[in-house]
């Protein structure tokens, strides 16, 4: 097993871990329907993007469809 030459003091460790902060996400509201969305992206709700469909949305999806 790999053994630390030089103990890491808590002030070094504390000065790496200050880059570590996540930042916090900025969702949008889709001005279809309404759902939170992330800004630039295709609504995963409905599909839409500045105002029109861009992807289809499936109705139903059927799971005994193969089955049988
Ligand atoms: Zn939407």
């Amino acid at each position: 097993m790999a053994v630390p030459q030089n103990k890491v003091t808590p002030s070094r460790r504390n000065m790496r871990r200050a880059h570590d902060a996540l930042t916090a996400a900025n969702p949008a509201e889709c001005p279809n329907c309404g759902e939170l969305k992330r800004p630039h992206h295709v609504c995963g709700a409905c599909g839409h993007y500045a105002d029109r469909e861009v992807v289809a949305q499936a109705d139903e999806i059927d799971l005994d469809e193969d089955a049988a």
